[in-house]
């Protein structure tokens, strides 16, 4: 099959075009970002691998590459983001993301595309439900919207936009909410991190250091659950397979608090840090974790891979690129 793949430069995207080019896809992979900067190039499969470099916010770029590509299926899995450090930052380059989201979509509908895959987020739901710690979020709960103010608000309309092409062209999109999705070829350092490779990037630094102290944002106590990044693609593709016509959860239901995380990670290292809180750091919602009932339900599958053998694979992954 022809796929055109965007946001290839990415963390995300990297690994998905990995596997498609595996499973011995034609792939054409586009990012904003040059090449040099790019997660993965996957070279080995040069032969069946295009790369572009262009600005998707821009429709004469959507029509050249969808053109191009000859592409049957779209993933879309550009967005300008990052953790919470960089989303409560930058909510004019987050929801500029929407311009990327329109016309990927006008320009699948366009070229007569059969199915465009599109990458929410837990941060669509409602804030008002994300008040303690103790907070598992099942689908219905993204309405009455309330979502995380920019990169959700985008994702939101993201949804609703693709649900409206499906119901109204006939484009079939499929749309996963993502929950923090983490593992190796992604960002561990610059602002864009998320919390996963952040502490094992604060924890290895540490350990090389020998100055064994970690800043933690908030109190520590904040939950969240993560995703490894295989399990996050083998649940895309099985959405794909069985076109679903409705947002789910793809998350793990592994809830664990942020102090529970670097507990982990010092495992792992085999280390033990002085802990310094910095409560004036963003925290986002106080507790998050993926309901995944309807997932289950639909799919008859849900993520089972531990947080702690993920982390040991993103941890060895950031070790070997910071020694
Ligand atoms: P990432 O930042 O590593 O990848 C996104 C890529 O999109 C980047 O390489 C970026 O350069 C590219 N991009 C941004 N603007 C673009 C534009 N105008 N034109 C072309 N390319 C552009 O992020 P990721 O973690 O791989 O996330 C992939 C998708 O999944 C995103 O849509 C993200 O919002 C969504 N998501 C990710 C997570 C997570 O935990 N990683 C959670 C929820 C949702």
């Amino acid at each position: 099959m022809n796929i055109l793949v965007a946001g290839a430069g990415g963390f995300i995207g990297g690994h998905l075009a990995r596997r498609l080019l595996a499973e011995g896809h034609d792939v054409c992979g586009v990012d904003i970002k040059p090449e040099w900067d790019w997660y993965q190039l996957n070279t080995d499969y040069e032969d069946n691998y295009r790369r572009f470099c262009l600005d998707l916010r821009d429709y004469g770029n959507c029509i050249d590459v969808t053109r191009w590509s000859g592409a049957e299926r779209v993933y879309n899995l550009a967005a300008d983001m990052g953790g919470m450090g960089f989303i409560a930052t930058h909510r004019v380059d987050c929801m500029q993301s929407a311009l990327v989201t329109i016309n990927i979509l006008r320009a699948a509908d366009r070229f007569g595309v059969d199915q465009v895959f599109y990458s929410s987020s837990a941060c669509v739901y409602n804030d008002k439900l994300q008040q303690d710690t103790e907070v598992s979020l099942k689908e219905d709960d993204a309405w009455p919207a309330d979502p995380e103010p920019g990169y959700g608000m985008e994702k939101l309309f993201g949804e609703e936009i693709a649900k409206f092409y499906r119901e109204e062209t006939g484009l079939r999109t499929v749309v996963a909410r993502f929950h923090n999705i983490f593992g190796p070829n992604g960002t561990f350092a610059g602002g864009r991190e998320k919390a996963p490779a952040a502490i094992c990037r604060k924890v290895i630094e540490a350990k090389l250091s020998g100055n064994y102290e970690i800043e933690i944002w908030g109190d520590g106590e904040q939950t969240r659950s993560f995703l490894y990044v295989d399990e996050c693609l083998e649940g895309v593709q099985k959405m794909i397979d069985a076109d679903v016509d409705f947002p789910l959860n793809l998350g793990s239901s592994e809830l664990v608090s942020i102090n529970d995380l670097v507990s982990m990670v010092e495992d792992i290292a085999g280390i033990k840090l002085h802990r310094n809180y910095d409560l004036s750091a963003p925290q986002g919602v106080r507790g998050r974790n993926s309901d995944n009932t309807k997932i289950q339900e639909v799919l008859g599958w849900t993520p089972t891979e531990s947080l702690y053998s993920g982390l040991e694979k993103t941890y060895e992954w950031i070790y070997n690129k910071l020694i």
